[in-house]
């Protein structure tokens, strides 16, 4: 709704109220229903642009049923019944209105569908809270009844204004926050207007100058809703931002709260159901939250150890493992292998072919190292650029050394084209009894310098490190 129509709509009105006033409130009604509907169609349009879809939507919804609200009023005018007394359907459609309104402000979003039910039983709760309260005061004498009904608004309006603000301030996403602003507005205009109405003229809607001040605060939702103007981003405080997140959870529990405490003069039980059902409810959305923050943080723990590209763990996982590795092969009485893994020539492949294909060598060569080394107790990660280093129980050098050449020969044979030939690799062997207490990282040392040798030696070879206390060199290997 643009301001020019906006401005036209309420002169509108306010022609309908002075020329014709509250002898027949009919043309005034007619008008103020139509206004929360044109709120409502912005919300739903404003949804189609929004990463706040939903958000939008519910706002639409709620302000919706209060335009159906207005229509059981209406209807009981023309019917003759005059608008002293508010028929029941209304008076449900105005509680009805709210539990999105509530929902919106106070629903955290987001969380996995369990965390989503949760919050909908909260909400079921409330809701059966607000309608036999509602109910049970249709019953009373007209003063206690308006002072209960009185009560009640004030506290959820106050409230969803409240959290509306609270979102607000810290809300840093744009659309979020954009949407948050024009709920936090709409709720402060609809505080104090129930406010005005039920302290100052109950009789409101009654086709009088009142009406105008409803009409009028729907059709500003409709301009914000519309208006193509976003407010700017803001640099949200991270701490303000942590607190209100992890303070969120806590509002729908707060308000279920709130309501028992009013219901309980008329309905004990019920409102001791209330509490509980606001008690447990936080009480398994964290229980559920804590589960999903721990299965991510699982999920980032294994993304943070291993290699995108190639699938491999990644040296950190390596060097976290390495000693776990070196504890398992003396429990078996085996020593343990450290084979340190280059491509050779690799620079030259990339040169030739571009990094792509550099790319699916070597995720190549990683698949055919991988698929030598199926044992569970074999260590296999990328160390670095095109380099990969194995980790495995191993009875003596010999051994370590043969598979070694496997590896080596396995690459060579798998013929993946390279600027010079097939792609190749060389091996740093280097192995420790399983007797000898060395730390197992002087081992990743020992097949680095036993690489660094292999690759003066003429690369597309295996080497062998000398043993740490003979000092003695082995033989090279070569296909
Ligand atoms: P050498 O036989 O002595 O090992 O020679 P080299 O060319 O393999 O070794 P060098 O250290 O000179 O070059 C390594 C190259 O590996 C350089 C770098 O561009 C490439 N490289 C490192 N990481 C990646 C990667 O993730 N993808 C691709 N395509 N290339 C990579
Ligand atoms: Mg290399
Ligand atoms: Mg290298």
């Amino acid at each position: 709704m643009t301001l020019r129509a906006a401005l036209f709509f309420l002169v509108t009105h306010a022609l309908v109220i002075a020329l014709i006033g509250p002898q027949d409130p009919i043309g005034s009604f007619l008008l103020l229903m139509a206004a929360p509907l044109l709120a409502a169609l912005a919300c739903v349009r404003r949804a189609r642009d929004s990463r706040a879809a939903c958000k939008w939507r519910l706002l639409g919804f709620a302000v919706g049923l209060f335009s159906i609200a207005l229509l059981a009023q209406l209807y009981r005018i023309a019917d003759g019944g005059g608008q002293a007394q508010m028929p029941l359907s209304s008076l449900i459609l105005y509680v009805f209105y709210r539990i999105p309104l509530t929902y919106v402000a106070a629903s955290p979003g987001g969380g996995n569908r369990y965390v989503r039910a949760v919050d909908l039983s909260i909400i079921a709760l409330l809701w059966l809270l607000y309608y036999v309260h509602t109910r049970a005061l249709v019953h009373l004498d007209a003063a206690l009844w308006m002072q209960g009904l009185n009560a009640m608004s004030t506290v959820q309006n106050g409230l969803v204004f409240c959290f509306a603000l609270i979102r607000f301030l810290a809300e840093d996403n744009a659309d979020r926050r954009d949407f948050f602003r024009t709920l936090t507005t709409y709720a402060l205009g609809y505080f104090l207007l129930a406010f005005y109405i039920n302290h100052y003229q109950p009789q409101v809607p009654d086709g009088g100058w009142g009406d105008l001040l409803i009409s009028g605060l729907f059709v500003l939702l409709a301009v914000m809703a519309s208006s193509p103007w976003r407010p700017p981003a803001v640099a949200v405080s991270r701490n303000l931002r942590r607190v209100v997140d992890a303070g969120v959870p806590l509002m729908l529990p707060l308000l279920l709260m709130m309501v028992a405490l009013l219901v309980s003069r008329l309905h004990p039980t019920l409102a001791i159901v209330g509490f509980i059902g606001a008690m447990l409810g936080y009480a398994l959305r964290s229980v559920l939250t804590q589960v999903e923050i721990q299965r991510q943080r699982d999920e980032l723990e294994a993304l943070a150890r291993r290699d995108p590209l190639t699938g491999l763990g990644n040296r950190r996982n390596f060097d976290e493992s390495l000693g776990s590795a070196h504890r398992r092969a003396r429990r078996q009485g085996l020593g343990l292998a450290v084979l340190m893994i280059d491509i050779d020539h690799f620079k030259r492949l990339n040169d030739t072919y571009g990094h792509p294909e550099g790319d699916r060598r070597l995720r190549a060569v990683a698949g055919i190292l991988d698929g030598c080394l199926q044992r569970g107790d074999d260590l296999l990660a990328r160390y670095g650029g095109e380099e990969f280093i194995a980790a495995l129980p191993s009875p003596d050098i010999a051994h370590a050394l043969s598979l070694g050449e496997r590896l080596r020969a396995a690459v060579e044979t798998a013929g993946l084209p390279a600027a010079e030939a097939v792609v190749t690799i060389s091996i740093g062997v280097a192995w420790q009894a399983a007797r000898e207490n060395g730390d197992p990282r002087d081992l990743v040392d020992r097949a680095d310098q036993a690489l660094y040798r292999a690759k003066h030696a003429g690369r597309n070879r295996v080497h062998g490190a000398p043993a740490a206390t003979a000092g003695s060199e082995r033989p090279d290997r070569r296909a």
